[in-house]
């Protein structure tokens, strides 16, 4: 099928793109790595009048450590973070979920932070945003505003950015260098979208007791859910098997899945229940 008729920019600077979806207003979408926005196009559940490439900004191509954060351009590839050993010492979380995002030939186009703005239910970076209470850059001809990760996400395929307003940058938190992270995921094929998935990070004292716990699932709900209530059990604790399986306990009552084709609601609150005791086991090491 083809997408509907639509304009077509091609900014070389995000003063550019800022002026044309300004221009736009609510008809207009930034075009980044395509590879949701084309098929939601060629299915025709998206039709905007004008359609705005970032692919020729290069100022938003870029990964870097400002202020204690780890920040990621717009246009930065899921590869090249996937590839990033500033990635990997800066956020071991997000280092541990990328090459469960989708497949190489699909990262090599999608951005981190097209995945973010899309804000499907069951995409994985999302997880990862909220467990670490991500800050989104978001800029438009009136200025820049921050918007921390529990307010962006509103509900499926849908963010709290206004019209004429862009995704700049997402900022994570940089990791205390003992870190521990862990993801599981289910989907139903090799790759692809999530069934169900959960990213966790914890920091262990030396006399082996948690001070910080970060557990986020998708698949759960509408939108990533960063499971507070399972993390305060285990603040202060040793994480052993029976601390993992009583924070799991704790996260089912938070989650609202949902049931489709692929998998019932039941079956999500299962395996996320699941995956919550198995990665807290992983990261503790226990
Ligand atoms: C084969 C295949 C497998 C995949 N598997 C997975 C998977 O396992 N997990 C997963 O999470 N995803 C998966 N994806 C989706 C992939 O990660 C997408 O690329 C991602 O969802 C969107 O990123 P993009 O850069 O391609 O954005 P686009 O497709 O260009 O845009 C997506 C949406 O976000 C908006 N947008 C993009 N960038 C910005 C911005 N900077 N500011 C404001 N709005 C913006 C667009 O207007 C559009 O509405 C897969 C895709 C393919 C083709």
């Amino acid at each position: 099928m083809k997408p509907p008729v639509f304009e077509f920019s091609a900014p070389t600077h995000l003063s550019g793109v800022l002026e044309r979806l300004a221009h736009y207003g609510d008809e207009g979408r930034v075009l980044a790595g395509g590879q949701s926005l084309v098929p939601l196009l060629n299915m025709r559940m998206a039709s905007p009048r004008g359609l705005v490439s970032i692919n020729h900004c290069d100022e938003l191509s870029y990964i870097r450590v400002v202020d204690g954060c780890l920040t990621i351009g717009a246009l930065t590839r899921q590869q090249e973070a996937n590839t990033s050993e500033l990635v990997k010492s800066a956020c071991p979380l997000l280092a541990a979920v990328l090459p469960e995002v989708g497949c190489r030939a699909s990262r090599n186009r999608s951005t981190i932070c097209g995945s973010l703005a899309h804000a499907d239910p069951c995409a994985e970076l999302p997880a990862v945003a909220v467990a670490l209470d991500a800050m989104f850059v978001v800029r438009s001809q009136q200025g820049m505003r921050e918007i921390d990760a529990a307010e962006f996400f509103v509900s499926e395929l849908c963010n709290s950015m206004e019209p004429g307003e862009m995704l700049e940058a997402v900022r994570l938190p940089v990791a205390k260098a003992d870190s521990r992270v862990a993801f599981s995921k289910i989907s139903s094929r090799g790759h692809g979208f999530a069934l169900a998935a959960v990213a966790t990070q914890l920091d262990i004292a030396a006399d082996g007791t948690c001070t910080s716990a970060r557990i986020a699932a998708v698949g759960g709900g509408a939108t990533p859910i960063r499971l507070v209530d399972a993390e305060q059990t285990l603040i202060g604790r040793r994480v052993s098997e029976d601390a993992a399986r009583a924070a799991a306990d704790a996260a089912l009552p938070m989650l609202d899945p949902s049931s489709d084709l692929h998998a019932d609601s039941g079956y999500r609150r299962r395996v996320i229940g699941k995956m919550v005791r198995q990665t807290l086991c992983q990261a503790a090491g226990v």
